[in-house]
């Protein structure tokens, strides 16, 4: 049988229409497709909705050789992905005995009874083999058409996911070419876009003429940049090598400016710097509003080195919490390096760490002056007896000025770490 080389995703759910849900579940999907050296053709969003969903299912399986769709596996009428696909399939549904048993004894292992409504989802197309949910109650399909295959995953990411490790390691990795896609995202900051694309692009030309071509892109955002490189190789192996090796290549270009190797974010960089040398942290926080240490405590294990931080937004607060004198905030005005110093010590006095950071700034929209406008935040961070200041111009609106103040301090920390 051809191997299986254009996937298409087709994610379903009403809710995933609305505003407030986003579809992760194809980002998940592509990553370990990719890995198995299935490349996404294209990818579509529909609704619960008999006739939108037959027809992106016939499109799809007109123009790739896999189709996967997670969603509307559910026991209720708003979940149609098994008789819709079986409808388009022209296969018939039968109960399956074995399944319905299981999903019988998981809802009396919790003292309840089986809803009658939840016989849907035993029933599966005929020819289709069972992908089993160890999370939760609906299994998953796998279906055989001619040289295709579609598989049917429930929605819930958690249920999703041991699926998929399941496939890859069988009944997907046994259709796939044996290639692999992998890839890398190098985290940067301190650098524009073009700065970035400058210094690494007399790479490219000599990646592209290895054995194993690796592939580079660049993406913008306020606060950072990404690099983001991918290598496809005739197995994970020879993949991961040739990438491995170009990032290796724009780490000794970029040097500290380059924070990331595989993608963590700033916060657990940060953490393991921290973890590595016992060291802790306290952080005296104004404009940013505690979301450094939000970003800090995001991170599991950071109980190790977070201790404490202060949201001092208010001049008395700043003085009553942080001890930050009245005449010096009179002197300097609120957002001003010597009051991000002082709200510095003060936290370190209080918490008796090896680290403290203070950050006092002007987030927006309102609250600007000539000489201090609005994203002028002023950063102060203590590493043993390293103090370094410094005073940022943000743009954008409220929330990026508060991401770029966390984002700074968070480096600055950082760069006295690794220095
Ligand atoms: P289901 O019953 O299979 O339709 O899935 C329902 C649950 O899974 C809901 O909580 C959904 O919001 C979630 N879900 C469904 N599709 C996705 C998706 N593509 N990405 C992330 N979550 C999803
Ligand atoms: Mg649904």
């Amino acid at each position: 049988m051809k191997p299986l080389r254009r996937a298409a995703i087709l994610a379903v759910g009403s809710e995933l229409l609305t505003p407030s849900k986003i579809d992760t579940n194809s980002l998940y999907l592509t990553e370990r497709l990719n890995l198995l050296g299935i490349d996404l053709a294209f990818k579509s969003i529909i609704g619960d909705d008999r006739d939108e969903l037959a027809r992106a299912v016939q499109v799809a399986l007109e123009r790739v050789d896999l189709l996967v769709c997670t969603g509307g596996l559910g026991p209720t009428d708003d979940d149609v992905t098994r008789e819709v696909v079986a409808g388009v399939l022209a296969r018939p549904l039968r109960e399956h005995a074995s399944i319905a048993d299981r999903i019988k004894a998981r809802f009396e292992g919790r003292g309840l009874q089986m809803p009658e409504i939840n016989r849907r989802q035993a029933m599966v197309p005929e020819g289709a083999q069972i992908l089993e949910n160890t999370k939760g109650t609906a299994p998953g399909l796998w279906i055989e058409e001619g040289d295709r295959v579609i598989v049917l995953l429930p929605g819930p990411p958690r249920e999703l996911k041991p699926m998929v490790s399941a496939l890859m390691d069988g009944l997907l990795k046994a259709r796939a070419s044996g290639d692999a896609l992998v890839r890398r995202v190098i985290k940067i900051t301190g650098r524009t876009e073009s700065h970035t694309e400058e210094a690494v692009r007399p790479l490219y030309a000599e990646w592209a003429s290895e054995r194993v071509p690796v592939s580079a892109t660049i993406l913008a955002s306020l606060g950072q940049i990404e690099l983001h490189l991918s290598a496809r190789g005739a197995s994970i192996a020879e993949a991961t090598t040739a990438v491995d090796a170009a990032v290796g290549e724009v780490a000794a270009r970029l040097g500290l400016d380059a924070y990331s190797l595989d993608g963590q974010p700033l916060e657990q960089v940060v953490g393991e710097l921290l973890r590595a040398r016992s060291y802790r942290i306290a952080l005296a926080e104004s404009c940013t509003g505690g979301l450094i240490a939000s970003r800090l405590t995001d991170v599991a294990g950071s109980s190790d080195y977070v201790t404490r931080g202060v949201v001092a937004y208010a001049n008395d607060a700043k003085t009553d919490l942080l001890g930050v004198p009245a005449a010096l905030i009179a002197e300097h005005g609120a957002v001003s390096e010597a009051v991000a110093v002082a709200m510095a010590k003060g936290i370190r006095a209080s918490a008796g760490t090896e680290v403290a950071v203070g950050v006092t700034g002007i987030a927006g929209p309102g609250g600007g002056t000539p000489e201090k406008p609005v994203g002028t935040v002023a950063v102060a961070a203590i590493v043993g007896d390293t103090l370094r200041t410094r005073v940022f111009r943000f743009v954008g609106d409220r929330e990026l000025i508060k991401f770029q103040a966390s984002q700074a301090a968070l480096d600055m920390v950082r760069r006295i770490l690794q220095a």
